[in-house]
């Protein structure tokens, strides 16, 4: 059993349609079980978002979710009468069709369970199953969305579900790269990416894959590549579980960069204890997500406080802390700024060498790069640094890393 998932380039035109039908078809002739989740048409989501904008300013959550569905909706119907054009059985399926349940939380829900009764029943029929990604219902009945590239989550969660034996990404490019491959053509396709590293790179802003179906990849051992749906062959990239054959290879593996973050800062707080919690409970209990966060020494009894938060969230998170955390625990000032990025070096190698922070530090100083924040983990170095010096940091650190070198 094979789920492959398409994306919005790849289902963007009747054309590219029937070339999905094509594969389908083949893999079905093979003898496989098939189970297909598409996206909505390329540039279909964001016109939607554009619609429900020009409604209303700040787009009710559930009524913008009720709108961005409809973009696989489409799909879903136009694959499936394609295959059936093509001689073969189909059937598509809405995410609540399916019963995809999720929790509430509009525009960025989560899968809590997945019906795969109706799925398993059409299989055994000899059926094609085409499913809506980026879709499901709460238990109220609500549709819902899985954020921006939900798509994946929703190919990899049903993958889980069913026990497939591999679940692949059909996309616009032939794999996972050292970089995106957009910004840097020099970026080399990697045959295999450690899943802690696959995590790392899609949590930091690589948005090959949706940070969540990488999760749920690694949570439920699912086999799963990355390939292009614009080519008959090619091995794609597989996101393997062992890291042994990759040790010898190359220290940093991939650079990912994130331009969808700003930066907080909460100036001139009284440095005691609790005041972490202070500034950014009511953030968490707006549900808005804090990345890094850098609270600096305290100088005569106060401190300065920064932190990221999305770039959608920014006017939300500025509105809190300055209406509510500013006054209550006596701040001098809440300033913000919404043009800084994100560059992140990445490899299970890091764990086995040491100087990868400095190198990092040298490349960047070396171009006149000043770095704001810094954060670090086993596997990860990221700095926050101007967005005007995003491109000029990911090409010179991707030719200091020699990642457009094939590794020894
Ligand atoms: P889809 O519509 O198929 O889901 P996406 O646009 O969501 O496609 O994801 C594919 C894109 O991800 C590529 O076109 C590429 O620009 C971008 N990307 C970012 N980082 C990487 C990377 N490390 N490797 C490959 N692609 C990347
Ligand atoms: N159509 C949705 C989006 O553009 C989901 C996806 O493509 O994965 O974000
Ligand atoms: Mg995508």
């Amino acid at each position: 059993m094979i789920i492959q998932k398409y994306g919005g380039t790849s289902v963007g035109s009747p054309e590219r349609i029937k070339n999905v039908v094509r594969r389908v078809a083949k893999y079905k002739s093979l003898g496989h079980q098939v189970v297909v989740v598409v996206s909505a048409m390329s540039g279909e989501t964001n016109r939607l978002i554009a619609l429900a904008k020009e409604m209303q300013a700040h787009p009710d959550p559930r009524e913008l979710d009720m709108v961005v569905s409809t973009g696989e909706q489409v799909t879903i119907g136009l694959l499936s009468m394609g295959l059936m054009e093509a001689g073969l059985k189909a059937k598509s399926y809405t995410g609540a069709q399916v019963r995809i349940v999720t929790d509430s939380a509009h525009t960025k829900a989560r899968i809590l369970s997945i019906d795969e009764q109706n799925i398993r029943n059409d299989l055994a029929n000899d059926i094609i199953v085409v499913v809506a990604g980026f879709q499901g219902v709460d238990q109220h009945g609500n549709i819902t969305t899985l954020g921006r590239g939900g798509s994946d989550t929703t190919g990899v969660a049903i993958a889980a579900a069913l026990r497939a034996d591999e679940c692949q990404i059909y996309t616009d490019v032939d794999g996972v790269y050292t970089t995106d491959p957009r910004m840097v053509p020099e970026a080399r396709r990697l045959k295999t990416i450690t899943f802690e590293e696959m995590l790392e790179m899609a949590s930091l802003g690589s948005k090959v894959l949706q940070l969540r179906s990488v999760e749920f990849a690694g949570k439920y051992k699912v086999k799963l590549r990355v390939l292009s749906s614009f080519e008959e062959e090619g091995e794609g990239t597989l996101i393997t579980f062992e890291e042994n054959e990759k040790m010898e290879q190359a220290i940093i593996s991939g650079i990912a960069f994130n331009r969808d973050e700003a930066k907080i800062t909460v100036r001139g707080v009284p440095d005691r204890p609790g005041i972490a919690y202070q500034i950014l409970g009511p953030v968490s209990e707006a549900n808005v997500d804090v990345d890094m966060i850098i609270q600096n020494i305290g100088v005569d009894g106060s401190t300065d406080f920064s932190f990221t938060v999305h770039r959608n969230e920014f006017s939300k998170a500025m509105d809190i802390l300055k209406n509510q955390v500013q006054p209550h625990v006596g701040a001098t000032n809440v300033v913000g700024d919404d043009k800084i990025a994100k560059v992140s070096v990445v490899g299970v190698g890091m764990r086995s060498h040491v100087g990868i922070a400095s190198k990092m530090f040298r490349t960047l100083a070396e171009e006149g790069i000043n770095i704001q924040m810094i954060s670090t983990s086993e596997i990860k170095i990221s700095v926050v640094i101007d967005e005007k010096y995003l491109e000029l940091a990911v090409r010179v650190l991707h030719k200091a890393f020699d990642l457009d070198q094939e590794p020894m």
